[in-house]
């Protein structure tokens, strides 16, 4: 493990698709946790964001260029893939289809925050 690296990582490798775009953007599945308020959102964005507007206290946080990877596996079946920004080892993230929350956990074996009990559901299903 280096601990140096993230930090100078630069957000241009890897980007061979964005490359032009200094400035971080984040779209897709997001999950932002207000800078000031702690309220924290899950929703889909088409528009490339730099910065979050909260909806309860109206301040804006700013996205930073990593955000991590989130898996939300929801008891009604759906699967969903979000970017967030918290940083908390769990919390509660929530499911776009039937707003149940659904618990996630970050792993550091996978660097992602994982949905908690999932893997149990896992080993039911049959076949591979
Ligand atoms: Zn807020
Ligand atoms: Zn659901």
């Amino acid at each position: 493990m280096q601990t140096g690296t993230k930090a100078r990582a630069h957000p241009r490798a890897g980007a061979t698709a964005a490359e032009g775009k200094a400035r971080p953007q984040h779209a897709g599945g997001l999950i932002i946790k207000c800078k000031r308020c702690g309220t924290a959102r899950a929703f889909y964005t088409h528009k490339p964001l730099e910065r979050y507007h909260c909806l309860e206290c109206k301040a804006y946080t700013p996205l930073p260029p990593e955000l991590a990877p989130v898996e939300v596996i929801c008891e009604c079946g759906k699967i969903f893939k979000y970017q967030t920004n918290v940083t908390d080892p769990r919390f509660d993230a929530r499911c776009v289809e039937c707003s149940a929350p659904v618990a996630v956990e970050y792993d550091e074996k996978s660097g992602r925050y994982c949905t908690i009990g999932a893997e149990r559901r896992d080993r039911r299903r049959p076949g591979r």
